[in-house]
């Protein structure tokens, strides 16, 4: 298996292989063509296993042909898509993953965290953005005050959800989720990555996946 036999759009293949990948590992391999075949995912990866392009790579893909400016009205930002992530260097991390697929194309990816002030992240997601990264408490926060809305999210990832939950974050995922503005399950794709499966993790798979497909490498 190649990144090339993947139906990866070139663009998107030109920036794996900057990025200094030459073959899929064992979660992109199977991930990707869940991902673009438009299926709910839940999957048990590692950090390390390559789980981050895993989601990245499939969701630039069909970004890319969307070709649509990020949305934003009445300072609200409204990404296409929202990944949550339980630390803000694992965020950071992922933003920056994502900034490298999305390299010298329109996709637009922003990342929020807490522990520092909301000014400047405001301005950059208002600026726009298609793919936002955010930690639990900054991205209620900033759904709270009305600047951000998921009226326009298409993906909506979790990652590293049984760490999500001990830490805490579990119930700010469930009311992002849950919240007025969020697509119904079926009008939106949502992928979950864990490297365990707690009874809490499974029961939140049950509630806001649908008819999801178990990878586990
Ligand atoms: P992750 O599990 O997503 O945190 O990725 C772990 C590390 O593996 C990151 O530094 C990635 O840049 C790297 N990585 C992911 N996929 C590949 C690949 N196919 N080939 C080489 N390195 C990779």
């Amino acid at each position: 298996t190649s990144f090339e036999t993947s139906g990866l759009r070139p663009h998107l293949l030109e920036n794996v292989k900057k990025s200094g990948y030459t073959k899929p590992t064992a979660i992109q391999k199977y991930a990707i063509p869940v991902i673009l075949s438009g299926r709910d995912l839940m999957s048990c990866a590692q950090t390390g296993s390559g789980k981050t392009a895993a989601f990245m790579l499939p969701i630039i893909h069909n970004l890319l042909s969307d070709k649509n400016p990020p949305n934003t009205e009445n300072n609200c930002a409204q990404p296409v898509v929202v990944i949550m992530s339980p630390t803000r260097e694992l965020a950071i991390q992922i933003a920056d993953q994502g900034k490298k697929f999305a390299y010298n194309s329109t996709v637009k990816v922003a990342v929020i965290y807490g522990g520092t002030s909301t000014n400047h992240q405001r301005g950059r997601i208002l600026g726009g953005c298609h793919i936002l990264v955010a930690t639990p408490g900054r991205l209620k926060d900033f759904v709270n005050r009305g600047n951000v809305s998921f009226n326009s999210l298409k993906y909506f990832v979790l990652d590293e959800a049984d760490r999500m939950l001990d830490m805490g974050f579990l119930g700010d995922v469930e009311e992002m989720l849950s919240h007025q503005s969020m697509p119904a399950t079926g009008e939106r794709q949502t992928l979950m990555f864990s490297a365990t499966f707690p009874e809490e993790v499974q029961q939140l798979a049950g509630k806001f996946l649908l008819n999801y497909i178990f990878i586990a490498v």
